[in-house]
């Protein structure tokens, strides 16, 4: 790369190159299915965080996402090593196991009401 192409490429995209302290997303890095940003397996919980946001008010799309990322996953790794990849339940509640913990919030008018219970109002 000469000077002048080095001047036209944006410094997030330079900095992702040298490796300098760009901010990374947690997304998977396939076939290995670590993290690109903290090499944990994905989705790792900053990933899980994200998806959470990314997908607000939309469950259904989250677990359809992730059950076609945990499709992908179990051929990936089965390809690698099939002997090294663990059971389908394993992967199963790494990809989405964790979703049931992360249940959607009650109502606004149920939360409310449980919350007058408990004061006695
Ligand atoms: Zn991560």
């Amino acid at each position: 790369m000469t000077e002048a192409q080095r001047d036209t490429v944006p410094l997030h995209q330079r900095a992702l190159r040298q490796g300098e302290h760009a901010p990374r997303e947690h997304l998977p890095a396939r076939p290995l299915w670590l993290c690109r940003a903290c090499g944990q397996p994905w989705p790792c919980g900053q990933a899980k965080l994200d998806l959470l946001a990314e997908y607000q008010g939309s469950r259904v799309s989250l677990c359809l996402y992730l059950a076609t990322s945990l499709c992908n996953a179990i051929d990936d790794l089965h390809r690698l090593n099939s002997s090294m990849t663990g059971s389908t339940a394993d992967l199963f509640d790494r990809f989405l196991g964790w979703l049931r913990a992360c249940r959607p919030s009650a109502p606004a008018e149920h939360a409310g009401s449980a919350e007058a219970k408990e004061t006695g109002q």
